[in-house]
This record gives structure tokens, C-alpha cells and sequence, in this order.
């Protein structure tokens, strides 16, 4: 029960704590006031929660929702709360902000199946030192190895880096309703075996996934896992613009030739990634294409001279980089991101917009990008690009992030920021886009507009799971 300044009863605490344990749910402003805020604070205003409640297991998960749910108070679900977008920031006065951190095991790693199944506090980091073992690698995404595998997968707004893995990891999933009861997906709901995603009737994976924190609590995850190999290649081919280096990036992605490639500016991504040295950059050609080629013994050799046949006929001009870039972007690609801060020592904070759209407009998006930040007054030494095809596919599906790195100190910047978003979403929506990231603030309200009846399906489909509408909308409806 909430009182007008959206603090909780101390009757509520206390039923919090006699669930979770005494020492795992606290109204403590100091400790609230940490969760208020992320990255994006110039377009998602900080707020504290009423209280933090960390629960150890899926029945205690299942206690605090269906009390938060008696009671009709705001529940964030929060996993490693990494997420640069505000999502999981409440909402409401009065919310309780439920860290899933001390959930955090390995549940199976299964190598003839090739999956994992984890809790939502098992980070990449984590992971990946179980399944080298077994010389398997979960899809990274192009993140810290501090975040959560199953919010990222389950979020479904992954863009990994090794194109090859194509964009499904998750198999099948649990989830904790509001009212208590439990939804397992797909092989997951007939036994014990959660290893096939279309068990039985539609696909509830898929229905259910992407909502961040707004159906109810996933508390365990099954993924797929992917191969590692011991013989690599690196290569990197040096453009003038976006437009010259399609063509081998579509040859490369048709032909199914490499594990991962990068279209970067010659700043921001190798800069951000590599930039542990000193290196000079700005003589680099304004593009760099990074492409990386592995397989088995044999298959390898081969696939390596067909890319370098591709390279050539490109007309790229092939750049010879420290062997400190080549490791670097393997760590990208097959292992994470180890260096958190990545770009974030250019200017201090990034703002971007992510998105998916075909190869073929991937020019216009940059063109859009340079564009809309100079007419808002946002210098071109802030305006900066990349892109991963992620999936060897007829769609030449590509995920694009439009990045501007800039002083997050500076209020008259986070006022252009806005603007920016203001104009750009509306014009990648006019140009042709598949689809966002993940929602934004800003970003649902043009975008339901153009869905039609969907939306309103959509939003019908939320009362249904979450008919006291407890969950945090974050920026969703
Ligand atoms: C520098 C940087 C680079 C990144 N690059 C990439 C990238 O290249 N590709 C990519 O895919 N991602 C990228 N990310 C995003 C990152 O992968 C995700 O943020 C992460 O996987 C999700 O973890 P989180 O800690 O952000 O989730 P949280 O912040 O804990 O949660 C995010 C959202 O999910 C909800 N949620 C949390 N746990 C649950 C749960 N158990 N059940 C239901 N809902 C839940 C929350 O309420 C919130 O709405 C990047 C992040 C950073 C910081």
C-alpha cells in the first residue's frame, strides 16, 4: 500500500522482507536513490523507487508479484541494469524495484544440444568461461561481458557481432505473471526438455519476448550456443563512403563467407575499441569494412581465398593494422567487449539511435544522420556510424546505429539531443526501416502510428498478462 508521496507502508516492507529476507528489501533513500538513473538522463528524468527488493529465487519472485499485484504497486524487474535507455527506470512514484542479481546461475550448459540455460543475473562474462571449455561461445552482443545474457536475448533487440549466428538465440523461456502463475514456452511447457523453440501452438517465445519488464518476470532462459574455432582471419578494407562499401559487404553476406562483419567509421568504433594505443587515425580512409573468416580446417583455407577474391574485385583498399586492432576485434566478434567504457572516452557520454533496415539504404541513413544533427547545431566531428549485417539472409537485414558522442554535462546539448530525436525519427520512419533497436523514449508514439490495428492489439495483449497493469511500463504504453 502506497501513501500520497509514493513511499511504501511500513506493513508492506515488512511482508517484503519476510520474503526476500530482512537484508534484501529496503526503503533506504540512499540505496533507492542509486537505481533512479542511467545513461540517458536527457531524455528519461531520474526517480527513485520506493524500495529495492532482491529476490534469490523464482518463488520469491513469484511472493513480491503476487503481493505488488494485491496491493497494485509498480513492480520494475531489473537484471544487471546496465540498460542505456531508461527502461529500467521507474515509472511511477512508489515502484518496487526488483533485482534479479542474486539470481545468477548457470543452470545447464548442454554441449551435444548446444544450448544454455541461465537466471537472469548470469552476465556474458560469466558464460563464456563455462562454455570455452566445451569450445562453444554464446552470440555477444557488442556489449561489456557485465550484462545479462538472458534480459539481452530475451529483450530481443539483439544486434550481435558475428553475422554468421543469425538473429534467434533464445529457445524457449519461463516467465512469472503478476497474479503468480508460471508461462514456460515452446518443448519447455510439455517436459523437462526446454530445447525446441515450437513446442506446441503459436510461437509464445516469440509472442512474449521484447517486452522489457512489461508482462511479467523471465527467471530462466534456454539459448543457443555457437561454435569456436581455432583458425581466424582478419581483414580490413578501407572506403571513401557507406555507398562503396556495399557491394562487398552483400558478396561477403550472400556467399556466407565470414563470421562477422563491421562496417566503421575510422573515429568513433575503431578509436572506442582499439584505442588503448596511440594510433592515427584520422589518416585511416573515412570508412573501415572489418571482416573476420574462421571455420574448420579445410573449410577455412577455403573460404579465405574466396573473400580474398571478394576483396579485391571491391576496389577497397586493404589496410594493414597493429595486430593489436586483429585481437581486438575477435574479442568483439567471439568473445565480448572486455574494455566497458568503449567509446565513452571520446567525449564522455553516447547517444544513439539503433536500428534495423536493408543495405540498401544504409547511405541514406548516414546521409539522414550528417544531415539532421548539423540542422539541429551538433558538429560533424560529433556525428559518427556503424554497421553489422546480422543475418545471411535475401533481406540484407543490417542493424545501423547513428551515434553522436558528446559532453553529457552540457544541458544545451541534451536539448539538441532531443531535437535530433524529435526530426529523426520521423524521417528513417518516412525513409524505410524494419525496425527499432529497442523502444526509446520518443520513439513508440510515431512508430504506433504507422502499425495501425497492431497497436491496439498490442496494447489489449498487455491488460491480458497484466491486468492491474503493475508492470513497469518503461516506454512502452
Ligand atoms: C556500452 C554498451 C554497449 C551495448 N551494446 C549492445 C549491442 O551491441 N547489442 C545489444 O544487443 N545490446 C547492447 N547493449 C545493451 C545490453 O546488451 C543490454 O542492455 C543487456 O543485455 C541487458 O541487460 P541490462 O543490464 O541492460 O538489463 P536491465 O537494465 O536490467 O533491464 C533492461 C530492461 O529489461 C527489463 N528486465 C530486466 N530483467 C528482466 C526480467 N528478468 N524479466 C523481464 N524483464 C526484465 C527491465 O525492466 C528493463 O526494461 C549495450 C550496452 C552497453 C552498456
Amino acid at each position: 500500500m502506497m501513501t500520497s508521496r509514493g513511499v511504501l507502508s511500513p506493513g508492506v516492507i515488512k511482508e517484503l522482507q519476510a520474503i526476500v529476507g530482512e537484508e534484501n528489501a529496503t526503503d533506504d533513500v540512499a540505496i533507492c536513490a542509486s537505481y533512479s538513473r542511467d545513461q540517458h538522463w536527457h531524455f528519461v528524468p531520474p526517480r527513485n523507487p520506493a524500495c529495492v527488493v532482491r529476490p534469490a529465487s523464482k518463488e520469491e519472485v513469484r511472493a513480491v508479484l503476487m503481493l505488488a499485484n494485491k496491493e497494485k504497486i509498480p513492480v520494475v524487474p531489473y537484471s544487471t541494469g546496465i540498460n542505456v535507455r531508461g527502461l529500467a527506470i521507474p515509472v511511477h512514484d512508489g515502484s518496487i524495484l526488483l533485482d534479479l542479481g542474486r539470481m545468477n546461475r548457470i543452470l545447464e550448459i548442454n554441449p551435444e544440444m548446444k544450448t544454455a540455460t541461465v537466471e537472469p543475473g548470469v552476465t556474458f562474462g560469466m558464460l563464456l568461461e563455462q562454455t570455452r571449455k566445451y569450445k562453444l561461445r554464446p552470440a555477444f552482443p557488442d556489449a561489456p561481458l557485465t550484462v545479462s545474457v538472458l534480459v539481452n536475448y530475451y529483450l530481443r533487440g539483439i544486434y550481435q557481432t558475428a553475422a554468421a549466428d543469425g538473429h534467434d538465440h533464445t529457445i524457449s523461456y519461463e516467465m512469472v505473471l503478476p497474479n503468480g502463475e508460471t508461462l514456460r514456452t515452446g518443448s519447455r511447457a510439455l517436459s523437462s526438455m526446454p530445447y525446441f523453440r515450437y513446442g506446441v501452438g503459436p510461437d509464445f517465445a516469440g509472442l512474449l519476448s521484447a517486452h522489457p519488464g512489461t508482462c511479467g518476470v523471465v527467471t530462466e532462459l534456454t539459448a543457443k550456443l555457437y561454435r569456436l574455432y581455432d583458425h581466424r582471419q582478419e581483414y580490413f578494407i578501407g572506403f571513401e563512403s557507406v555507398k562503396d562499401s556495399t557491394r562487398l559487404i552483400y558478396n561477403l553476406m550472400h556467399d556466407e563467407l565470414a563470421t562477422s562483419i563491421r562496417l566503421v567509421d575510422n573515429q568513433s568504433w575503431l578509436r572506442g575499441i582499439c584505442g588503448t594505443f596511440d594510433y592515427p587515425y584520422e589518416e585511416l580512409p573515412k570508412f573501415v569494412l572489418c571482416v573476420l573468416v574462421e571455420g574448420l580446417p579445410g573449410l577455412f583455407e577455403a573460404k579465405d581465398k574466396l573473400v580474398r577474391a571478394h576483396i579485391e574485385e571491391s576496389g577497397g583498399r586493404v589496410l594493414e593494422l597493429p595486430e593489436a586492432f586483429k585481437r581486438r576485434f575477435e574479442e568483439e566478434s567471439l568473445g565480448g567487449a572486455e574494455l566497458s567504457c568503449m567509446v565513452f572516452h571520446l567525449r564522455g557520454n553516447y547517444h544513439c539511435i539503433g536500428l534495423y533496415g536493408p543495405l540498401t539504404l544504409a547511405a541514406r541513413y548516414y546521409e539522414l544522420h550528417e544531415h539532421t544533427a548539423l540542422e539541429v547545431g551538433i558538429p560533424g566531428d560529433h556525428v559518427y556510424f556503424y554497421l553489422d549485417p546480422i543475418y545471411n539472409f535475401h533481406g540484407q537485414l543490417c542493424y545501423v546505429e547513428l551515434d553522436i558522442f558528446y559532453d553529457g554535462s552540457d544541458p544545451r546539448f541534451g536539448e539538441k539531443l532531443r531535437e535530433y530525436n524529435r526530426r529523426q525519427f520521423h524521417r528513417l520512419l518516412d525513409a524505410g526501416i524494419y525496425g527499432w533497436f529497442r523502444p526509446y523514449a520518443g520513439i513508440i508514439e510515431p512508430t504506433t502510428e504507422r502499425i495501425g490495428y497492431l497497436a491496439e492489439v498490442w496494447k489489449k495483449f498487455l491488460r491480458i498478462v497484466d491486468p492491474n497493469g503493475i508492470m513497469n511500463p518503461g516506454k512502452l504504453f
